[in-house]
């Protein structure tokens, strides 16, 4: 029995488990219901299994009956402080809170690739960590998991590390994509707040005012952008959020506002941890006022390696047909924790559509309240996951 054939006797599971984790979805790396539902989905199952000391990571590992490479699959687990508007009978029970970025298919994927592998395990020659990871949004749940050796969770590094992620609009359903080299972007927060001195609306002279100051800032972040750096250095820097003030009439003591900054090369990203600094400083500086400025490192860009990248799409081909795969023409400014995988192992990512729309475009984005993603799409989710396994192990 192939792998399809198998998957498509546990489709049923898998679909049921989803949408059982749906509706208890968590934020962060404390996640003890889902750790709790994906340890009852392994139960029985051949696996050495060690759960996170400061998260609810779950590793666990198949050993393959013969010696060969190690390979990492990964599924994480975590939601989103969301809202959710959508309307099936399985929607979230926890009121602020929603798998609106599909983590919960991740999840019950794993767990089925995890399910097919243990069905072979006398046939494989080698052995397979499968990385159940938390706080995936923003939580750094992957560096925990590494702090903790995931990657050497099968007595030696992994050889190689793969992990997909579904997209509820753009891409067809049930079609995957990649490319090698850069594919997501790496994260930084920029943390700026001007210190000032208050006073009344109506005599700004014997104040300092930090608004128009900080103001001055956000607009110059993009000058920074536009002439400090090649057009063909993809770089964004997006305020996400600005504090100042009570009333109209009155000049607060300081104005604060937070931005996102993407970026691909480590020289682009040493520039802007430069530069956006000493703009903000300088610009406070010249108005008398100061700033204080903090620029954090988030997550590194993600870069696949072009042979296992090819290696997926060569994959996807021979199991599902050329229309199932499509090569990503660019890389997306969004970002991603298995960059840190992939910072340590030769390994690829990949995307894989699972819109509910038949025009992928009148899909709801990922993180959006009506994110939707059809779990039609699960099973082959389990299947290429398990497949690359197998196949990268015989390549030795
Ligand atoms: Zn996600």
């Amino acid at each position: 029995m192939d792998f399809r054939e198998a998957a498509a006797a546990i489709e049923g599971d898998l679909i049921a488990l989803r949408r059982e984790l749906h509706q208890i979805p968590e934020i962060g790396l404390d996640l003890p219901k889902t750790q709790a539902a994906v340890l009852a989905a392994l139960e029985g199952l051949p696996l050495e299994i060690t759960l996170g000391r400061t998260s609810t990571a779950v590793t666990a590992v198949l050993r393959g009956a013969k010696p060969g490479p190690a390979v990492l699959l990964r599924g994480d687990m975590d939601a989103l402080p969301v809202t959710e508007e959508n309307d099936a009978d399985w929607v979230s029970k926890h009121v602020g809170t929603m798998h609106a970025c599909g983590h919960d298919l991740h999840t019950a994927g794993l767990v089925g690739a995890a399910k097919l592998l243990s069905a072979r395990q006398a046939d494989l020659a080698g052995d397979v960590v499968f990385m159940f990871q938390p706080g995936e949004e923003g939580w750094d749940g992957a560096g925990h998991m590494i702090a903790e050796g995931v990657l050497e969770a099968a007595g030696r590094k992994v050889d190689a590390a793969y992990g997909l992620h579904v997209i509820s609009d753009m891409v067809p359903r049930g079609v995957f994509t990649t490319r090698g080299g850069p594919m997501m972007a790496a994260s930084s927060g920029l943390f700026v707040n001007v210190v000032g001195k208050g006073g009344h609306g109506s005599r700004p002279h014997t104040t300092l005012d930090p608004i128009p100051v900080a103001a001055e800032i956000v607009t110059a972040l993009q000058n920074l952008i536009t002439r400090r750096f090649s057009v063909f250095e993809p770089i964004v820097i997006t305020v996400g959020t600005f504090h100042a003030g009570t009333r109209h009439n009155i000049i607060p003591d300081n104005a604060k506002f937070e931005a996102t900054v993407r970026t691909f090369s480590e020289e682009a990203l040493a520039q802007v941890e430069k530069e956006s600094v000493k703009l903000a400083e300088d610009i406070a500086t010249a108005h008398g006022l100061t700033a204080e400025v903090r620029f954090e490192r988030e997550y590194p860009a993600t870069v696949n390696h072009d042979a296992e990248a090819a290696f997926v799409a060569e994959t996807v081909k021979d199991l599902f047909g050329d229309d199932r795969y499509t090569e990503m023409p660019e890389p997306v400014m969004g970002s991603e924790d298995f960059s840190r995988v992939l910072e340590a192992v030769p390994g690829s990512y990949m995307f894989y559509g699972a819109t509910v729309k038949e025009d992928p475009a009148e899909g709801a984005s990922n993180h959006s309240p009506r994110a939707a993603f059809d779990d039609s799409v699960l099973a082959d989710g389990a299947v290429l996951l398990a497949e690359l396994a197998v196949r990268r192990m015989a390549r030795g």
